[in-house]
């Protein structure tokens, strides 16, 4: 297995989908290479894409303040997207855009090898869990796939337009991931008895496949 800034280097000159023609630079992650919380969204967006880096701006500044109510830095955990460039207009990025890109975050997990992976907002929690999701009904619970925990929130953007309602939801979720992070390994997969079925009362999974 190779190193994450061989492949960051690798992944700074893809050109595997067409999101290569509109961005100023691959966005490829940033963080402890080696942490066991990662943080994957959905794309990068105007600022990102200008500054090389996931979650800068107003969505990226919430973010860093989750990170001083639970205590951590933001260069103990690691943060990825779905996909590397930015989609025009900050559209959602197509099927087969994701479908490209999807072996540089296969490799990122994989390399990483985090103990929690949240995922922030809707389409990256659909992606992880690879099925439709609720992320109002779903966010801060905890979902074992391939050995990991995986924990669904709010996308930061959405949550500053919520407010502070939304900002407490976010800080409840933040808190989820901390407990996951200090439980050993070899524990996550029990999830807690409130949590043994979906909200609608459907079963769970017990172990969803990653991609
Ligand atoms: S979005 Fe991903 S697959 Fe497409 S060009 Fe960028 S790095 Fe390559």
């Amino acid at each position: 297995m190779r190193e994450l800034f061989e492949a960051a280097s690798e992944a700074a000159t893809c050109t595997k989908c067409r999101l290569a023609e509109g961005r100023t630079q691959v966005v490829y992650g940033v963080g402890d290479p080696e942490a066991d919380l990662m943080f994957i969204g959905e794309g990068p967006g105007f600022h990102e894409d200008r500054q090389g880096e996931p979650f800068v701006g107003a969505a990226g500044q919430l973010l860093n303040k989750m990170f001083d109510h639970i205590g951590i830095e933001r260069s103990d955990v690691y943060i990825a997207n779905v996909v590397k460039c930015r989609p025009p207009n900050n559209r959602d990025p197509l099927p087969e855009e994701i479908e490209a890109c999807k072996p540089w975050l296969e490799e990122q997990i994989e390399v990483i090898d985090p103990k929690v992976i949240a995922t922030l907002g809707r389409f990256a929690g659909a992606f992880i869990l690879d099925r439709p999701i609720s992320i109002t009904r779903i966010r801060g619970q905890r979902f074992p796939v391939d050995g990991r925990i995986v924990i669904p929130t709010l996308h930061p953007a959405a949550v500053l337009r919520g407010g502070e309602t939304q900002q407490a939801l976010l800080r409840e979720d933040f808190e989820a991931m901390k407990a996951a992070v200090n439980e050993p390994r070899g524990g996550l997969a029990a999830r807690p008895p409130e949590q043994q079925s979906e909200p609608d009362g459907s079963p769970t999974e017990e172990q969803l496949g990653l991609f």
